[in-house]
């Protein structure tokens, strides 16, 4: 038999939301009467709005009809590239720098096969899984701990910085994987904040993936929504984003990344040419289906729904806080993303884990599965229908 993929046994045991779910179906065996609410994944709970609902069952039926079936649709269709660019990024991009994708988790997967696995990877600590394990996979980095090879660096973003990384640890020729809004803080980044970022790469020549993915809970109006609204970013900047939470496409599955035209690597070759050529070699495009839904999604009665779907989300985010306030938890988030960041001392991440599924029957996020300074953290997730989310906040009075 062939060996195994060494790098498979580098990742962290278990990724983090298949061990929760482990650990809730133990609990669940051993205590088969207890209700148990999931504040811990961001999955979306909320049927996806009519406008938008229809359009994907309408996109559904075109394929029924000779006339309006289509086929494979490649890099996109032309008129979703079009609507994200005027909605997104006030229309700067062209549609060949706009790439229509299954969701930005794939897409974060691939991006690193645009830079193999030399690419010194940084990323905010804590941060979403994804980042560290993909980078794990490609050969790029060795564990969590970072000993030895290809280490990651972590950029810690702690109350102490505001959640906002020291970027002087970015160091030449770096792969910059940076959230804003943040999973799992909550924490979305000033555009000053940003421009410091953007600062540092070009100074370092290294590449920011910027993951978009929550910017539709930015309620600030001063916070940026995007990379793209800070000078210079064009030239360093990768942005993914998808209709997941914005619109209830977690099941879907529709996304797209931004590839500026203007970046260059280091040997003066065109990243946008060679992601096309990446997609064109191992992704078949999205769904036509889901595309019609993201046409609609991005009309003016689709954006209104965005707007009620992620405000509901807000909503849920408003009450957790406040739940984990009234234990004299001091928490962060919530008000500009659906992430709520608690801070629960010196104790282990699972360990509070564990006693709030005991004491409370709610599934929680432990911080320390995001990165060494989750540790002593919790991430409430609002994503959940709105009996559950009191019910759980009720309990959360039992901790
Ligand atoms: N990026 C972040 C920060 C996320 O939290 C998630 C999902 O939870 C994703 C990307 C993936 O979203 P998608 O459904 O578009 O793959």
């Amino acid at each position: 038999m062939l060996l195994r993929n060494p790098n498979i046994s580098r990742l962290k045991a278990g990724y983090l939301f298949p061990e929760i779910a482990r650990r809730r179906r133990e609990f669940a065996a051993l205590h088969p009467a207890a209700k148990i609410i999931s504040l811990g994944v961001g999955n979306t709970t909320e049927a996806i709005l009519p406008h938008i609902c229809s359009a994907l069952v309408e996109g559904a039926g075109a394929l029924g009809k000779q006339e309006t079936y289509s086929g494979y649709m490649d890099e996109g269709l032309e008129q979703l590239r079009k609507q994200i660019s005027a909605v997104y990024y006030g229309g700067k991009f062209c549609v060949d720098e706009i790439f229509i994708s299954d969701g930005s988790k794939c897409d974060i997967g691939r991006l690193q096969l645009l830079f193999g696995k030399e690419a010194r990877v940084c990323v905010q600590d804590p941060s979403y899984p994804v980042y560290v394990d993909g980078s794990v996979l490609i050969g790029a980095a060795l564990d969590w701990e970072g000993e030895g090879y290809g280490s990651i660096c972590y950029l810690p973003c702690t109350a102490d910085n505001g959640y906002f990384p020291d970027v002087r640890k970015i160091s030449k020729n770096s792969l910059v994987y940076f959230c804003s809004p943040n999973n799992p803080t909550g924490a979305a980044a000033t555009r000053e904040q940003l421009a410091v970022l953007v600062k540092r790469a070009l100074e370092t020549e290294s590449v920011i993936i910027y993951d978009a993915a929550y910017s539709e809970y930015i309620r600030d109006a001063s916070l940026p929504k995007t990379i793209y609204e800070i000078d210079g970013s064009q030239e360093c900047a990768i942005e993914v984003n998808s209709f997941s939470k914005s619109a209830g496409f977690t099941g879907v599955r529709l996304g797209w990344t931004v590839v500026p035209k203007v970046m260059k690597f280091s040997g003066g070759e065109s990243v946008n040419k060679d992601w096309s050529r990446i997609m064109a070699t191992i992704f078949n495009g999205a769904s036509n289906i889901a595309q019609a839904g993201g046409i609609a999604a991005l009309d003016e009665e689709g954006l209104k729904e965005i707007r009620k779907l992620t405000d509901f989300y807000l909503e849920n985010a408003a009450l957790i806080r406040q739940a984990v306030q009234k234990l004299g938890v001091k928490c962060v988030g919530g008000d500009n993303s659906p992430y709520i960041w608690a801070n629960f001392g010196k104790e282990d991440s699972w360990e509070v884990f564990s006693r709030i599924l005991e004491k409370c029957h709610v599934v929680t996020t432990p911080g320390s599965g995001f990165g060494p300074a989750g540790a002593g953290f919790i991430r409430f997730s609002a994503f959940g229908r709105r009996f559950d989310i009191q019910e759980a906040c009720r309990r959360l009075a039992n901790y």
